[in-house]
């Protein structure tokens, strides 16, 4: 990914690729201390938008404001960054990575003062999960290491150090031949995929855990918000293992996994372990908001 033509926004300057660099010295690299975001652009009629952009600058402001890390830069100029971004690399549909770091000045816990440095690059990037797996599902085993606690991470913040656990839970499923890992929290209660929020239907009822120990994931909102308008209930509680191996029908959410069908936990299909009918008419709805087809939720857009 390092090698590649295109431009990548660094601290309020346009660089060609192969020079956004740092130092091997920089904070975040030795700690992982440093915040991003994983922001998504599609073709619509009008042209590509970014969607929800306010929304994820804001989460990234947040993820800054939890750590004490002072971002200089305002929200207009880090959404125009993102802007600048998809359209000087000449992009229709992208995934877009906003990070700040700490800089290199001094190393240890107590460094104190450093500087914050903040990129956006942007790269096509297809189903996150593969495009079968949003066609028919994908099948998920539950991860023997468990979420963050709200005393040990933060995780209203979206961290980078935070990710460790996500790739631990990742690599032990997918060495199990699995699509993704299903994280419980410290008390045994479903919280989250590596990267995606749950969510379960049951006799027509939609159930996603508490952002407790999840993240407060930005299609997890969109997706509440969808349901709503459905005229679908939303319940938002603890969710146990055997409640979603009973459930009708299971979904992950997530800018990268979009809303990707669970078929399977476990080696117990879901349902009828294929895409259910409240998914796939929230898949549905959700690729219509994002792909410029809902003029209901055109303020979601931002056109670049
Ligand atoms: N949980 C985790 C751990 C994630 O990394 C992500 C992806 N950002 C999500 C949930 C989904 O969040 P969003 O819908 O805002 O992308």
């Amino acid at each position: 990914l390092a090698d590649r033509d295109g431009v990548i926004w660094y601290d309020g300057k346009l660089v060609p690729w192969r020079d956004a660099t740092t130092h091997v010295l920089t904070h975040t690299l030795h700690y992982g201390m440093g915040v991003f975001e994983g922001v998504r652009a599609y073709e619509t009629p009008k042209g590509t938008a970014i969607f929800r952009l306010q929304d994820h600058t804001e989460r990234l402001l947040n993820s800054a404001k939890i750590f004490q890390m002072k971002i200089p830069f305002t929200a207009e100029e880090l959404n125009e960054a993102q802007k600048t971004v998809v359209r000087e690399n000449g992009l229709k549909s992208c995934y877009l990575r906003p990070l700040s770091f700490i800089g290199s000045e001094k190393l240890g816990i107590a460094a104190t003062n450093n500087t914050i440095h903040t990129v956006v690059a942007a790269w096509p990037w297809g189903a996150y999960l593969g495009a079968e797996g949003l066609e028919k599902g994908i099948r998920v085993k539950t991860s023997s290491f468990t979420r963050h606690h709200v005393n040990v991470s933060m995780v209203r913040a979206k961290a980078c150090g935070y990710y460790i656990n996500s790739i631990l839970a990742h690599q032990e499923a997918a060495a199990d031949g699995y699509d993704e890992a299903l994280v419980l929290d410290t008390e045994g209660y479903a919280s989250e995929g590596a990267g995606e929020n749950l969510f379960v239907v049951k006799k027509g009822k939609l159930y996603t855990p508490d952002v407790a120990s999840c993240l407060d994931g930005i299609t997890r909102n969109t997706v509440l918000t969808l349901a709503r308008e459905e005229g679908i209930e939303v319940i938002e509680k603890r969710i146990t293992r055997d409640e979603i191996y009973t459930a009708d029908e299971a979904f992950f959410t997530g800018t990268a996994a979009e809303v990707t069908p669970i078929r399977e936990l476990d080696n117990r299909p879901i349902g009828a372990g294929i895409r259910g009918p409240v998914t796939a008419r929230l898949q549905q709805r959700y690729f219509d908001c994002v792909q410029g087809r809902d003029p209901k939720h055109e303020d979601w857009l931002t056109l670049v």
